[in-house]
């Protein structure tokens, strides 16, 4: 079957021979509500009504409630029930999700928020929570409308990169749990029943090794809200998660594994969304290419359809190519963290080597979709950025795919820092089996890394972007 063929059938894709037969037909039924109902939900909460904050019930108590439009918690509750957080639970694999979440991700990657950091807590839960935890972990697995929601809040108005610096939310032991005071800039799931929340203990160091993880319930133990949502952010896309600024005002907390280890369940977290990340963008360059595909069998342009068109053709193809290569990086992404995800400090060489692969495969296929999105809008002309045919939107949603979860800068650095500290490229390289063009892949990154920082942190894009191009190449070769 040739990437044309499988252009309109994202659970094809989904499943792309790594799962049964009974999967694929329950991620059909999946695709197929979303383009009998779903699709319209989707484009009325992204055109017309996204999320509304309710701060007050009508006496003028605080409630803090996000509305949404009709329909949306339809949408929502969907892709809980097929299973994208609770299949983890009860497998013990991360890929069920991964593919229910690639299906949620071809119609609305904005609408994946929501069930990715409801998998990361869960995940957090289950590997560090402890015994208390359970009746949280029971909540956020269950399949129906009772499902809780998690959240994961690292960023403050200080800045989302460097989290040493900018996160100045303090954590104050108090009885037998802890208090978190602060607040927390890009708070994603504004509304969810628990949230992870980085903070700093108030003896811990500064840096990023003083953070430690939290778990903040919406209701404190005398069932008042826990936390302020103080505004929702008005975003240019994913308005299918609600966005908002939170304040921690004495927040009641308790911690997620040991406090002294809390930057590397941090990272734990992060990787299972930006491997989420990495799935949502190949699934939007999969719709990109079948949106386009689709107008340009019809539109006719110098007396032929389109696709015909030599130059069109081939720059078709190209994107293509580029889509099969970024996809087969995703996957393997997502099948490496299912290897190593029940890992704890301290971790295998393997887990090194798929941190450098999560890496290149969040960089790069939100490149790719960004790409793909822009070319789109172009393939359809003017009719490209007419909001009414929802291709535009393609790009609005590609651009946040590759800014949350860390930016490209923030992937090119934290790659480079792995390849210094472990080696792992080495490790990557031999683990593709040395295809073609590996000796000049080493050489390339020797060469950077035996620069002086400055110079390397500076000369650092052409050479990740190289070995990320060339490793998903080889990934889809290999195929
Ligand atoms: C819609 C949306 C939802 C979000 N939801 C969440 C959420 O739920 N939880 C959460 O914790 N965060 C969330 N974020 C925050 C997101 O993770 C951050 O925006 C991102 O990590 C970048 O941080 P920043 O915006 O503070 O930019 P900054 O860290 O201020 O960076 C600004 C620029 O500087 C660059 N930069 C930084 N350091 C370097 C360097 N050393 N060299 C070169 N360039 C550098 C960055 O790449 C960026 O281009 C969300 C963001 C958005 C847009």
């Amino acid at each position: 079957m040739t990437v044309v063929d499988t252009l309109d059938s994202p659970a094809d894709h989904a499943v792309d021979g790594c799962a049964g037969d009974g999967e694929r037909e329950r991620l059909q039924r999946y695709a197929q509500w979303w383009h009998a109902h779903g699709e319209a939900i989707s484009r009325d909460v992204d055109r017309v009504g996204g999320a509304r904050l309710q701060l007050h019930d009508r006496i003028g108590r605080r409630i803090d409630r996000v509305c949404w439009s009709a329909g949306y918690r339809d949408m929502l509750l969907r892709g809980y029930a097929e299973g994208t957080v609770a299949a983890t639970h009860e497998t013990g694999s991360l890929l069920p999700g991964y593919r229910v979440g690639y299906v949620t991700s071809f119609f609305d990657p904005g609408l994946y928020c929501p069930h990715t950091v409801s998998l990361a807590t869960l995940v957090a839960l289950e590997k560090y929570g402890g015994p208390g935890t359970s009746d949280w972990i029971g909540r956020l697995t269950r399949r129906d409308g009772s499902v809780w929601q998690g959240a994961t809040w690292m960023t403050e108005a200080a800045g989302g990169s460097d989290l040493g610096a900018g996160v100045e939310t303090r954590a104050d032991p108090a009885g037998d749990g802890w208090r978190l005071t602060g607040e927390k800039h890009f708070a994603s799931n504004a509304d969810a029943e628990l949230a992870l929340v980085a903070a700093r203990p108030a003896d811990a160091p500064t840096g990023v090794h003083g953070l430690a993880l939290f778990a903040v319930p919406r209701l404190a133990a005398d069932q008042s809200l826990n936390f302020r949502i103080r505004r929702l952010k008005d975003k240019i896309a994913t308005r299918s998660v609600a966005t908002g600024e939170i304040g921690l005002e004495g927040s009641e907390a308790r911690p997620v594994g040991d406090p002294g280890q809390g930057i590397y369940l941090i990272m734990e977290v992060l990787n299972v969304s930006r491997v989420a990340n990495s799935i949502a963008s190949a699934a939007l360059l999969q719709r990109a290419l079948a949106e386009t595909l689709a107008f340009a069998r019809e539109r006719i342009v110098f007396g032929q359809p389109l696709i015909e068109q030599p130059l069109f053709r081939r720059q078709f193809e190209d994107r293509c190519r580029r889509f099969r290569e970024a996809s087969a990086l995703a996957w393997a992404a997502a099948g490496e963290l299912d290897a190593v995800w029940q890992e704890t400090p301290p971790y295998s060489q393997r887990y090194h080597r798929f941190r450098l692969l999560a890496h290149l495969a969040k960089y790069w296929t939100a490149e790719q979709a960004v790409a793909a999105g822009r070319w789109a809008i172009e393939a359809h002309g003017g009719n490209g950025l007419i909001v009414d045919y929802g291709i535009e939107r393609l790009l609005r949603e590609a651009l946040v795919l590759s800014v949350w979860e860390g930016t490209p800068h923030r992937q090119m650095l934290d790659g480079l820092a792995v390849m210094a500290r472990e080696g792992v490229h080495e490790d990557l390289i031999r683990w593709l089996g040395d295809p073609a063009g590996a000796d000049r892949q080493r050489a390339d990154i020797d060469a950077l890394l035996a620069r002086p920082r400055a110079e390397r942190e500076a000369e650092v894009e052409p050479v990740f972007r190289g070995f990320a191009e060339w490793t998903a190449s080889a990934l889809a070769a290999a195929r």
